[in-house]
C-alpha cells in the first residue's frame, strides 16, 4: 500500500533533454522524440511496479501545468492558429507568432511552470487524448496506472487572467476541466486520479484568499463531490506545507483519499483526528520528496505509529511527501562521491525502495525488510557520528563569533566611503558577470578534464579578465568587475572550494523544460580552508586605477541553491556559510579591495509558503547576511544584489540587511518596483537595473536616459547607482558592448543636465 505522486522524467542520463533539444533544433523528428518519451515512461514505470499504481501523466514534454492548459485548449490568442507540438512548444518557448508565456517558480521549488494565460474570449475545449494514450500505454505493459493531474484550483490559481472577470473565466475553465474528466472516466471502470492541489498549502494568504472569495469554499467542495460522483477514484494531494484548512473541507467531500506532506508540513498532524473519524484513505507523505538524504526509517516508523494512533493501518498508504520530480534519478552512476557519503544519499530510485520497505515494516514482519532496516540504522548511525559531518572547530567558531553587525551606522560609513572612493554622481557599474564565451567554457572544461594544466588555465582566465577590464576602463564605467570567467555557476564555484560540500556527476534536477541543474550537496560542517576569489580580484584590480568590485555569493543564496543536510537546521548551516563569506571579505579588504558585492540572488526564493513562518526565516536569513558582512571595515563598501522580486513584501528586511548599496533587477517593470524604496524612506544607496538584459536587443542612449530620469523622479541623485539588470553572462559581447556604452553615454548626458 504505497504511492508516489510523480517520478523525474528527464531520464537517468537526461535522455529527454537531449531529445527535446535535438527536436527543437530540427535534428530529430516528432516521431523520434515521442519514441524517446515512450521508452522513458516504460523504464520509469518498471521501477514503480511494486507500488499500488504507476504514475501516468506525471510525464511531460515540458511542464504539467502547460499540459493542462493544452488539454483544455487554453492557448493565448497569438498562438491560436498553431496546433500539435508546435502550439505546445510555442507557449513554452515562444514562436515567430509571439513571445512565450511567462514562466515562474512552482511554489518554493526551483522547478518552473509555464503560466497559463486565460481570457473570457477563449473557447476552451477538452482533449484528453494524450493522457488516455499514456494510460493505455501503461496498461498494455501490464501496469496499473494512476493519473496525476494538476488540480483545477491550483491550475486556475496559478494562471494569469488576461481578460474578463475572474469568476466568469473560472466558470469556463471549470466546465472544460470537467469535460476532460468526463473523457477520462470513459477509459475503463477503475480510473484513479490524483489531483495535485498544492495551492491549498498557502492557507488563507492572499492568493487563496482571493480564490476563496471569488469562488467560495463551496466551489472546492462542489468540484470534489462532482468528480468522485462521475466514477473517478479521487485522491487530492497537497504538499510543501500543511493544508489543514482545506483538509477539513475535503473531509466533507466524496473523495476517496487525501495526500498530505508530513515532512515539510508536520502541522498536518493536527488533521489526523478528523481524518481518523472520516472514511478517507490517508496518503501519508513521509518520505522526503525534496531532499536527497537516506530516510531514517526508525523515525519514519515512529511517525507512522503516531499517525496510526488516529487512522487505522488499512487506511494509511505510505507515500512520498511530494512528486519525486525534485530529486535526481538515481545515485547508481555516482563514482566520484566519497563512498561513505554516497551511502547517506537517496535519490528518486532509492526512495522508491525506501517506500516499499517502509510499507512492509509498517505492516508486519518481513525478513528482507528487517534486513533493510538494520542496514538503514547502521547508515544513519554512521552519518550521525561521522567526523565528516561534525567539525568541532567550526561549531565552536559559530558559537563564539563576535561580529554580528557592522560597528558604524550607514551614515558614518557612507561618509568615509564617499571620501575614499571619490565617485561621480550616479556611479555606473554592472552586476558582475560578462559574456561567457564558448572559448571560456572550453577553457574551464579542458582544465576540469585535465586536458590543459593550471598555468595554461590561469593564463586563459587572465587574458579574459584583462580584456574585460580594458573594455570597462575604455568606455568609462566607474566601478569595474572582473567578469567571473572562472565561474560556471555562482554557487558551485564557492561550494567547490569549501569543506562540507560534495558534487555529483549526474544528480540533475529539472528546472524548466529541458533545463536541468545539479545543485551542490552540503553534507557536513562548512569551512573555507583558503581564499576563494582573492587572486582573481586582486589581479583584476592591478590592471586598473579605477575601483574593482569583489564578487561573492551570499550565504543565504548558497544555502537556497543547494541540497542541504537534514541533520541540522537550515539556519545553522547558513551561519557556517556566513563565516566562510566573512573570511573572504576580510581577505579581500586586506588585499586592498574597496568594494565587495555579496550576491543574494536567491534570498527571496527561500521565503516560506505560509505567512506565519516568514518572520522566523527573515530573522535568521538576515542575521546570516549581517554576520557575513560585519567584518567589513567602515571604508569597505558592501554591495548586495537581488534578482527580480516583489520587493514590497520584503522591503523592511532589505533595509535591515544594511548593505551600503543594493542593486536590483527592475528594468522590466520601469520604476514601479522602486517606489517602495521611497515610500519606506530607504536611506542606503540603490542601483536599479536600467535595461533588461533578457532579450538580445540593444537599448538606445535615449531610452536609457529616459529610464534614468524616471528613476530620478523616485529617488534623489545622491542615492542612485546606474547599472544594467543581472545576467550579462547569458548575452553576447556584440550585445553587451554597445549596451554598456549607451549606459555610460546616457549617464553623462543626465549628469550634465543636473
Ligand atoms: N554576480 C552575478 C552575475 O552577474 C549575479 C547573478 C544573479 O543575480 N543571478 O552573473
Ligand atoms: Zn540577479
Amino acid at each position: 500500500m504505497s504511492n508516489i505522486l510523480g517520478f523525474p522524467r528527464v531520464g537517468q542520463n537526461r535522455e529527454l533533454k537531449k531529445a527535446l533539444e535535438s527536436y527543437w533544433s530540427g535534428k530529430c523528428s516528432q516521431q523520434e522524440l515521442e519514441s524517446v518519451a515512450k521508452d522513458l515512461r516504460a523504464k520509469h514505470w518498471e521501477l514503480q511496479k511494486h507500488l499500488d499504481y504507476v504514475c501516468v501523466n506525471d510525464f511531460s514534454l515540458y511542464d504539467n501545468v502547460l499540459d493542462v492548459a493544452y488539454a483544455i485548449n487554453a492557448k493565448p490568442q497569438r498562438f491560436k492558429d498553431l496546433s500539435g507540438l508546435e502550439g505546445y512548444f510555442a507557449m513554452a518557448r515562444g514562436h515567430k507568432n509571439g513571445v512565450a508565456c511567462e514562466m515562474t517558480k512552482w511554489f518554493n521549488t526551483n522547478y518552473h511552470y509555464v503560466v497559463p494565460e486565460l481570457s473570457i474570449d477563449d473557447e476552451y475545449k477538452a482533449d484528453a487524448s494524450n493522457i488516455i494514450a499514456q494510460y493505455n500505454e501503461a496498461k498494455a505493459l501490464g501496469y496499473k496506472p494512476k493519473i496525476s493531474l494538476v488540480g483545477l484550483f491550483t491550475f486556475f490559481g496559478l494562471s494569469k487572467i488576461i481578460k474578463g472577470e475572474p469568476a466568469d473565466v473560472f466558470k469556463k475553465v471549470k466546465s472544460a476541466y470537467l469535460d476532460l474528466i468526463d473523457e477520462l472516466v470513459k477509459i475503463d471502470d477503475e480510473v484513479v486520479i490524483e489531483f495535485s492541489e498544492a495551492i491549498f498549502v498557502r492557507g488563507n494568504d492572499e492568493t487563496l484568499g482571493n480564490l476563496r472569495c471569488l469562488l467560495g469554499t463551496s466551489a472546492i467542495e462542489c468540484i470534489y463531490n462532482v468528480i468522485p460522483e462521475k466514477g473517478i477514484k479521487t485522491i487530492v494531494s497537497t504538499f510543501f506545507e500543511h493544508s489543514n484548512e482545506f483538509t477539513e473541507l475535503l473531509l466533507r467531500t466524496k473523495v476517496y483519499g487525501i495526500g498530505l506532506d508530513f515532512v515539510a508540513g508536520s502541522k498536518n498532524e493536527q488533521s489526523l483526528e478528523a481524518i481518523g473519524k472520516s472514511d478517507k484513505v490517508l496518503y501519508a507523505g513521509v518520505i522526503d520528496g525534496r531532499n536527497i538524504w537516506v530516510a531514517d526509517l526508525e523515525s519514519k516508523l515512529a511517525l507512522l505509529d503516531s499517525i496510526n494512533k488516529f487512522v487505522p493501518k488499512e487506511r494509511i498508504k505510505i507515500s512520498a511527501s511530494c512528486s519525486l520530480l525534485h530529486v535526481p534519478f538515481s545515485k547508481a552512476g555516482e563514482s566520484k562521491i566519497d563512498s561513505q557519503i554516497l551511502l547517506w544519499l537517496s535519490f528518486a530510485s532509492e526512495k522508491l525502495q525506501e517506500i516499499a520497505f517502509l510499507d512492509k515494516l509498517f505492516r508486519g514482519q518481513d525478513s528482507a525488510a528487517l534486513a533493510f532496516l538494520q542496514e538503514n540504522k547502521a547508515i544513519n548511525a554512521a552519518r550521525k557520528n561521522s567526523d565528516k559531518t561534525n567539525n568541532k572547530a567550526v561549531r565552536e567558531r559559530v558559537k563564539n563569533y563576535p561580529h554580528k553587525q557592522r560597528a558604524e551606522s550607514f551614515k558614518e560609513r557612507i561618509k568615509i566611503q564617499k571620501e575614499l572612493l571619490n565617485l561621480p554622481i550616479l556611479p555606473t557599474t554592472t552586476i558582475g558577470s560578462f559574456p561567457q564565451t564558448s572559448e571560456i567554457r572550453a577553457l574551464r572544461l579542458g582544465y576540469k578534464k585535465g586536458e590543459i594544466n593550471k598555468a595554461q588555465y590561469d593564463e586563459g582566465i587572465k587574458a579574459y579578465i584583462k580584456d574585460c577590464v580594458a573594455f570597462q576602463d575604455e568606455i568609462g564605467l566607474d566601478v569595474l568587475v572582473h567578469g567571473e570567467p572562472e565561474r560556471n555557476d555562482m554557487v558551485e564555484y564557492f561550494g567547490e572550494q569549501m569543506e562540507g560540500f560534495v558534487f555529483s556527476q549526474n544528480a540533475w534536477v529539472q528546472s524548466y523544460g529541458s533545463r536541468c541543474v545539479k545543485p551542490p550537496i552540503i553534507f557536513g560542517d562548512v569551512a573555507r580552508p583558503k581564499p576563494m576569489t582573492v587572486d582573481w580580484i586582486t589581479y583584476a584590480q592591478s590592471l586598473t586605477s579605477r575601483v574593482m568590485k569583489g564578487m561573492l555569493t551570499g550565504p543565504v543564496t548558497i544555502l537556497n541553491w543547494s541540497f542541504v543536510r537534514d541533520d541540522l537546521p537550515r539556519s545553522a548551516v547558513c551561519e557556517q556559510l556566513a563565516l566562510c563569506i566573512a573570511d573572504e571579505i576580510d581577505d579581500l579588504q586586506k588585499a586592498g579591495i574597496k568594494i565587495i558585492q555579496v550576491d543574494e540572488a536567491a534570498f527571496k526564493e527561500g521565503y516560506p509558503l505560509r505567512a506565519e513562518n516568514i518572520k522566523e526565516y527573515e530573522r535568521w536569513a538576515l542575521e546570516c547576511f549581517k554576520t557575513s558582512t560585519a567584518i567589513a571595515q567602515p571604508q569597505t563598501q558592501i554591495h548586495t544584489h537581488m534578482c527580480y522580486s516583489e520587493f514590497n513584501d520584503i522591503i523592511k528586511t532589505i533595509e535591515a540587511l544594511d548593505a551600503d548599496v543594493i542593486s536590483i533587477e527592475t528594468a522590466r517593470s520601469g520604476n514601479e518596483l522602486l517606489k517602495i524604496f521611497k515610500e519606506v524612506g530607504y536611506a542606503n544607496e540603490v542601483g536599479p537595473g536600467v535595461y533588461d538584459i533578457h532579450s538580445p536587443r540593444i537599448p538606445s542612449v535615449e531610452e536609457i536616459e529616459r529610464q534614468i530620469k524616471a528613476l530620478l523622479e523616485v529617488l534623489p541623485k545622491e542615492q542612485l547607482w546606474i547599472n544594467p539588470d543581472c545576467g550579462l553572462k547569458t548575452r553576447k559581447w556584440e550585445e553587451v558592448k554597445p549596451s554598456l556604452e549607451h549606459i555610460v553615454e546616457a549617464v553623462k548626458k543626465v549628469r550634465a543636465s543636473l
